[in-house]
């Protein structure tokens, strides 16, 4: 900036470097994470709205660093999808989460998040079809978590896999809706089974009404295109409250979980808790 002067462009320079440096370092790891087994998974419960009883999972990535702890999938996803790492690491992600989904019982399903690199660069109906037939999991209670940015680069074989995964009969659920390029006209075409609210537009309920106006035009249009509604981010009795009355069928947030490790999950299924 002007004001700051030669020495404030300078302390600006350096710190770019490092967060150059750092992201550098990180892609480095990255790279042989997989091979150190440093990934698992999480798993975060959506529940039913009326009765708040586990319906199924959602699959969040953790990395467990050597030295740095767990790192955020929100910095670690971006560098694997620009480093191609993601391939291996989403075929993995399917599988473990496959895995450990046979194990539960046949009422439970599992969610997987599907990076659009993963989707463009990748046969992923034939990594399902694997991942279905190692495990022995019904492809029914295989969900596939698809953010609208898939969208924005759409190629033909986007369109191809989403269909052949429809055709496995796995049940393809839009994540984040409301904050990307939303088309309608995909939205139709790829037929999803489900919605998800993005968390900023609960986040401010029940008080913030241009907040309330949008969820109840969301809902409107997934319950007449038939879709589940869920709302993720749920925090607070009062934001359940109110989603619950604009008639979302589902529900994920700390309100009921956060996302647990894999045994947890398993407790929580054998033991739910009263509410
Ligand atoms: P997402 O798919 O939208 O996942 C929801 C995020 O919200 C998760 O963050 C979850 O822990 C967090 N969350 C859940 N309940 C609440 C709540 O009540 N309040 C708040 N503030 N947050 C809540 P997480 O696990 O850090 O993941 C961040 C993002 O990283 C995910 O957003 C997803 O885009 C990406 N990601 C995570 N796991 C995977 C994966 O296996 N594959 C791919 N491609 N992306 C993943
Ligand atoms: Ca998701
Ligand atoms: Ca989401
Ligand atoms: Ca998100």
């Amino acid at each position: 900036t002007k004001s700051g002067g030669r020495h404030g462009y300078r302390f600006y320079e350096a710190e770019m470097d490092e967060i150059i440096e750092a992201r550098r370092l990180l892609t480095a790891d990255l790279r042989g994470a997989l091979d150190r087994n440093e990934f698992l998974l999480h798993f975060q419960p959506l529940v039913d709205a009326k009765d708040s009883c586990t319906r199924g999972f959602e699959a969040l990535l953790r990395w467990k660093h050597p030295t740095r702890g767990f790192v955020s999938p929100a910095e670690f996803i971006p560098l694997a999808e620009e480093t191609g790492v993601i391939i291996p690491l989403g075929e993995w992600i399917i599988r473990e989460a496959c895995r450990i989904a046979a194990t539960w019982p046949p009422r439970i399903s599992i969610a997987v998040n599907l990076s659009p690199i993963q989707l463009r660069h990748s046969d992923v109906p034939a990594v399902v079809r694997t991942a279905l037939g190692e495990s022995g999991l019904d492809a029914g209670r295989l969900e596939i978590e698809i953010t609208e940015s898939v969208f924005l680069e759409a190629t033909p074989a986007t369109l191809v896999a989403l269909t052949k995964l429809r055709e496995m009969r796995l049940r393809l659920s839009l994540d984040d809706f409301g904050t990307g390029y939303s088309s309608l006209s995909y939205l139709r075409r790829a037929s999803f089974d489900k919605i998800k609210i993005d968390q900023s537009f609960v986040r401010d309920l029940p008080c913030e009404t241009s907040n309330l106006a949008i969820i109840r035009a969301i809902v409107d249009m997934a319950t007449s295109l038939g879709m589940t509604i869920i709302a993720e981010g749920v925090e607070t009795e009062a934001q359940r409250v109110c989603l619950l009355q604009q008639g979302c069928h589902q529900f994920q947030g700390y309100l009921f979980s956060k996302p647990l490790p894999a045994e947890e999950a398993a407790a929580l299924i054998a033991a739910p808790p009263r509410r």
